[in-house]
């Protein structure tokens, strides 16, 4: 059985004046352990479509099933990264990181007790009483990595995760999301990331999936064939990237 299947889902926003239809029939299979990236341009509704999986937001029609049952409401099996970190500014790192982990009712000590073993596994510790403005870009998302690692899911969502961070840190930090993935004794089984950059697609990713806009929607998916650990400057990587391009223009 696959741990996620996407049948039709649909999703249009009543807006003051008319409608808005932003994803059309999307359908596909995540199957367990793999890393999908979802790219597509601007605005053809990747974060959507990602806040459709969550379940944070409903859809129109279609159907979201997480290991074969349709999840109501939200699915505490996943937990979201953002491009915008997402941190509460008047919290230090620690209570940032506990945040999620009290939304789901988690009892204080164990609050506790996981947000310092993942602050610790994102290389933050001795920061847990920081405030996000004393931090760096790269920190402010590895807090935003241990906030989503500490509610122990399966499923890690990511929403641009890397495209606020400089280049430098970005490849430091797609380094050690690989490890979070691969790593035995981490929770995360499956990362769905959402991306504009191609070759970040290609670095990480088991799986492709391309999306065209106005409406959203599928036009390629693609099984990643390169072996692991990628290097951007190989044949195959460059042969990959170009091949996605194209796919782009032409259906895009
Ligand atoms: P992407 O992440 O691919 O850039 P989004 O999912 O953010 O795309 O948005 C896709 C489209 O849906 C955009 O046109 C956006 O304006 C619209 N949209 C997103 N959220 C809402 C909302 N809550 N209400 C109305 N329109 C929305
Ligand atoms: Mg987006």
């Amino acid at each position: 059985m696959a741990l996620l299947e996407l049948h039709n889902v649909s999703k249009t926003f009543t807006l003051p004046k008319g409608s808005l239809t932003v994803l059309k029939d999307i359908s596909f299979n995540v199957e367990e352990g793999e890393f999908i990236a979802l790219v597509g341009p601007s605005g053809c509704g990747k974060s959507t479509l990602l806040r459709v999986i969550n379940g944070i937001i409903p859809l129109t029609s279609g159907q979201v099933l997480y290991r074969g049952k349709q999840v109501d409401g939200i699915n505490l099996e996943c937990a979201l990264v953002f491009q915008s970190f997402a941190l509460l500014p008047w919290l230090t790192v620690k209570a940032n990181v506990e945040m999620g982990l009290e939304a789901r009712g988690v009892p204080l000590a164990e609050r506790e007790r996981r947000a310092g073993i993942y602050i610790d596994k994102v290389g933050l510790d001795g920061f847990e009483e920081a405030y996000p403005r004393e931090l760096s870009g790269g920190m402010k998302q590895r807090v935003g990595f241990a906030r989503a690692l500490a509610v122990e899911p399966r499923v890690l969502l990511m929403d641009e995760p890397f495209s606020a961070l400089d280049a430098l840190t970005a490849i430091t930090l797609r380094e050690e999301l690989l490890d979070i993935w691969q790593a035995p004794d981490m929770s995360v089984h499956n990362i769905i990331i959402v991306t504009h950059i191609i070759e970040e697609a290609v670095e990480l990713a088991d799986r492709i999936i391309v999306l065209a806009a106005n409406p959203g929607r599928v036009v390629a998916d693609l099984k990643v064939d390169l072996p692991r650990p990628r290097d951007r400057r190989s044949e195959g990587f460059n042969a990959w990237t170009d091949k996605i391009f194209s796919l782009i223009e032409e259906r895009g």
